[in-house]
């Protein structure tokens, strides 16, 4: 089934300029903000700036040079944090119901700060 892309989310409000956020870092196709809601004193959201819903629909359609830019800012965002080499982090993306997604455009959550836990709860 192809996905399709919902433009009143919230993250596309925040990419047009709608509503404000905490940028942190920003390049030619991928944006990276504070989360309002943050789980660790580092929680960032690394989004790219076109229309994907989720990981897979990012990795299947995206451009090459969209993909190593959201990568490398990724990748800029930890070395300037001073993430790693150091005590680490964890990268989250959730897709649909089962991932329990609450906005419809791909993320990544950057989470560091304190040992994070468990990556998932066992039933
Ligand atoms: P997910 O459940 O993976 O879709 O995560 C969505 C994340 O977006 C949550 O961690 C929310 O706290 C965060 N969030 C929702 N609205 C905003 C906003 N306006 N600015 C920053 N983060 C937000």
């Amino acid at each position: 089934m192809a996905h399709t892309y919902d433009p009143t989310n919230i993250f596309a409000r925040i990419l047009r300029g709608e509503i404000p956020n905490k940028t942190v870092m920003e390049s030619a196709h991928t944006l990276a903000f504070h989360d309002i809601n943050p789980a660790a004193a580092t929680h960032l959201l690394v989004i790219p700036k076109g229309p994907y819903v989720t990981y897979d629909h990012f990795a299947a359609e995206a451009s090459a040079e969209e993909i190593v830019d959201f990568h490398r800012t990724l990748a800029a965002l930890c070395a300037s944090l001073g993430l790693t080499p150091g005590a680490g982090y964890r990268v989250i993306t959730n897709a649909g119901e089962h991932g329990m997604q609450e906005v419809p455009h791909f993320h990544m959550h950057l989470i560091a700060g304190r040992v994070l836990g468990r990556l998932v709860e066992r039933e």
